[in-house]
């Protein structure tokens, strides 16, 4: 864990926040400033600071990480589709140095995006 990363604080409990799945190598939760219907924020709770800093041993953990999406999306009822983001680096948009993937749904979602 590194303490002054946001995520990681969240994924330790420090707020007290609601999981929609915990394991024992991810969380899940909602978005503090949801850009639709559903927007949920997965994460592992290892801190890797982007998608670019992934390695090999990181491999099973991706997977896990999609299956959670799908679980997530199914518990949300997105059966007419949800779109899944990862904003990587200053001109991907990340605005949060911790791993994590956007499951957003509930809304027809413009393509492309700015
Ligand atoms: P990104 O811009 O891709 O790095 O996404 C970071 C996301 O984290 C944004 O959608 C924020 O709304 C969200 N966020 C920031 N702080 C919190 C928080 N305390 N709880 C839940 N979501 C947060």
């Amino acid at each position: 864990m590194h303490s002054d990363c946001l995520f990681c604080k969240i994924a330790s409990g420090a707020f007290s926040t609601e999981f929609l799945v915990e394991t024992e190598n991810l969380v899940a939760f909602r978005d503090i400033n949801p850009a639709a219907p559903t927007h949920v924020l997965v994460i592992p709770k290892r801190h890797i600071p982007s998608l670019a800093r992934l390695g090999p041993e990181d491999q099973h953990l991706m997977g896990e990480i999609m299956l959670a999406v799908k679980q997530i999306a199914e518990q949300e009822g997105l059966d007419e589709g949800f779109r899944v983001v990862v904003n990587t680096g200053p001109d991907g948009g990340q605005s949060v140095n911790h791993l994590h993937f956007h499951l957003l749904g509930g809304r027809s979602l413009q393509w492309p995006p700015g």
